[in-house]
């Protein structure tokens, strides 16, 4: 795992690279804690199932040894109240006539016959008259140890007390046997009468039975048992050892008041067996139980394993919780990590604006200084513009006047007297007009311009083609003008219009010097507005873009070099009289439009 994401921590570039090498650092510690914790919990878990086990199995042992007391009680009592009734049998048997009278030496068959009797009626071994010398007087089968009169029940009774015992009968038979005393009318023990039992009898019904049980007698020998292949085992330090041998595997345990025994008996006896303990005083012996206890072992056990899927299956839900906090805490971290990297982009996007901003403004200042310093550029054109206009102005009637003076000296020298007086009315009409463009040029430095008025078009269109006549004649230029019925009425002045249409026809005619067809032509359009056409057949214009700023000529090499107001300045009237100018180029030359403001005629304005 570490392998696998090392090389990746150290590709990146700087800042992920930091961040993925902190996530493995952090990763192999985390792996490191949860291997620490799944030991740990898997530890608490075992700890808990061994408890869980002990305490279970205890509770399955105290179930079991309640169970198998009562057991062992029941057939303790089974066996003492069977052989108890033997005992009765013989204490009854000592009060009848033929017991006695045989005693007292009266014949014994008849007591023979009855002891047969009784034997038959109650299957026991053997019923056995003894007299006070232990010697047998009769008997029910003639079949009785020689040496039963040696017995310690046969002497207890010899003595006036009941006794009992056990031994092999003749045959080998396993018998417990009591002996009552015989007292006479003078309550003298007059002899002894022994009730013997097989004790295969009794067993018989509950051999095989669970749990396993054995009777032990006073010398610790298996006498009665519901496991045959333990009868005559010996009781000893080690459990049970079979006789003539040697003793078996064994091993005793105690798991809390509880006695185990680890044992190899054979296939009829458990392997692990919790030892029950009975002793039965009335007849001298000994009840032991051995219970299996491999039924408690896999109780426990299963307890155990409930405790321990059910702490696993916490302990998943625990974990699944824990990698959930893990996961959600790493998609914060990186999540934290990237607001971070955005919030540094961020800030430097908002520093790179702001110092956009300042050179913006920056920028502004400059502009607003440029403005100015243009606004002073402006002013200084301005003056020049008036300082050159005035002459340009003026320069046209003068040459008027002086073609006029020059017709009228030779017309005096011709003695034509009448027209020498109206070549010198025209010059007196030229100096008034120079008059009064030196007022409006006045006007016009001084920002006041002449009030726009309402001035009929035709009138001024035929001042200006009068003003110009001369000069068209002298360039060789032919006019064309479709006259209109006047008056057509705009608004404006009349000596600046007449100036923007001299200015027009007079570029027209210095444009056509070249040209080999002169052809220069008026027209007026009506529409919303007046548009007045002045078409040439010149060159056509180099920049009609530029035709209209100040000091923009291309006059240089020409006699009457223009200084490139002419048309700046007309401009500026038609702007002043709400209209428009505007120069293009046509298939044969160029072609200025001059449009004007309509006025309504004064009969209409007073209507
Ligand atoms: P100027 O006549 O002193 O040069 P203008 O302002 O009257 O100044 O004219 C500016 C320029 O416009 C001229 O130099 C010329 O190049 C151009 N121009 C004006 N009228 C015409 C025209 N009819 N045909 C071609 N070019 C023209």
């Amino acid at each position: 795992r570490r392998q696998l994401h090392k090389p990746r921590g150290y590709i990146a570039g700087t800042g992920q690279g930091k961040w993925l090498s902190v996530k493995i650092y952090a990763m192999t510690e985390h792996t490191k804690t949860r291997l620490g914790l799944a030991l740990a919990f898997l530890a608490l878990i075992a700890i808990i199932a061994s408890a869980v086990w002990r305490y279970g199995y205890m509770q399955a042992l105290d179930g079991l040894a309640r169970q198998s007391e009562a057991d062992l009680a029941l057939a303790s009592d089974r066996l003492t109240v069977e052989l108890q009734r033997f005992g009765e049998l013989a204490v009854l048997t000592t009060d009848r006539p033929e017991v006695l009278s045989a005693l007292n030496g009266e014949g014994t068959a008849r007591a023979s016959a009855h002891l047969l009797e009784v034997a038959d009626k109650t299957s026991a071994l053997e019923l056995l008259l003894l007299d006070r010398q232990g010697r047998a007087i009769a008997s029910a089968r003639q079949d009785w140890p020689k040496d039963i009169a040696q017995e310690v029940a046969t002497q207890r009774a010899m003595q006036g007390a009941l006794g009992w015992g056990n031994r092999l009968w003749t045959r080998g038979q396993r018998s417990f046997h009591f002996a009552a005393p015989v007292f006479g009318p003078d309550k003298q023990v007059q002899g002894t009468l022994v009730v013997a039992v097989e004790l295969d009898v009794i067993e018989l019904d509950w051999v095989g039975t669970n749990p396993a049980m054995y009777f032990t007698d006073a010398r610790g020998q298996v006498f009665v048992t519901n496991r045959s292949n333990i009868a005559f085992w010996m009781r000893s330090d080690d459990g049970l050892s079979p006789p003539d041998a040697a003793p078996l595997t064994f091993g005793s345990q105690h798991i809390g008041e509880h006695e185990i025994w680890r044992l190899d008996w054979g296939p009829y006896l458990p392997q692990r067996a919790l030892h029950v303990l009975q002793p039965l005083p009335i007849i001298g012996f000994l009840g032991e139980a051995l219970v299996d206890v491999a039924p408690a072992r896999r109780l426990a056990s299963l307890q155990a394993a409930a405790v321990s899927a059910l702490c696993l299956a916490f302990a998943a839900l625990l974990f699944l919780a824990m990698e959930r906090r893990r996961t959600l805490a790493e998609a914060n971290m990186q999540l934290e990590a990237r607001v971070t990297e955005r919030t540094q982009e961020l800030s430097q996007a908002n520093q790179a604006l702001r110092r956009e901003v300042q050179e913006r403004t920056r920028a502004q200042e400059a502009l607003a200084q440029a403005q100015a310093d243009l606004v002073q550029a402006g002013k200084l054109g301005a003056l020049g513009q008036m300082s050159a206009g005035i002459s340009h102005e003026l320069n046209q009637p003068l040459m008027a006047i002086q073609t006029f003076a020059d017709n009228g000296v030779k017309f005096i020298e011709r003695g034509k007297r009448e027209t020498a007086r109206d070549n010198l009315g025209r010059i007196s009409d030229m100096a008034r007009r120079m008059g009064r463009i030196i007022r409006n040029l006045r006007a016009f430095a001084r920002q006041e311009s002449a009030p726009v008025e309402r001035v009929d078009l035709i009138k001024i269109l035929d001042n200006v083609i009068e003003l110009t006549a001369e000069n068209l004649k002298a360039a060789g230029v032919t006019l064309s003008y479709d006259r209109p019925d006047g008056p057509l009425w705009v608004q404006g002045g009349e000596v600046r219009l007449e100036q923007v249409f001299v200015n027009l026809i007079t570029n027209a005619v210095d444009a056509m010097a070249g040209s080999p067809v002169r052809q220069l032509s008026v027209a007026v359009e009506s529409g919303d507005r007046l548009a007045v056409l002045v078409s040439d057949t010149g060159p056509g214009i180099d920049l009609p873009d530029k035709v209209f700023e100040p000091f923009y000529s291309t006059k240089q090499n020409l006699e009457d070099a223009g200084m490139g107001l002419g048309l700046s300045i007309s401009y500026g009237i038609v702007q002043s009289f709400g209209g428009d100018i505007q120069g293009r180029n046509d298939p044969d030359g160029a072609t200025f439009i001059v449009q004007l403001e309509t006025c309504a005629p004064a009969a209409e304005r007073a209507a």
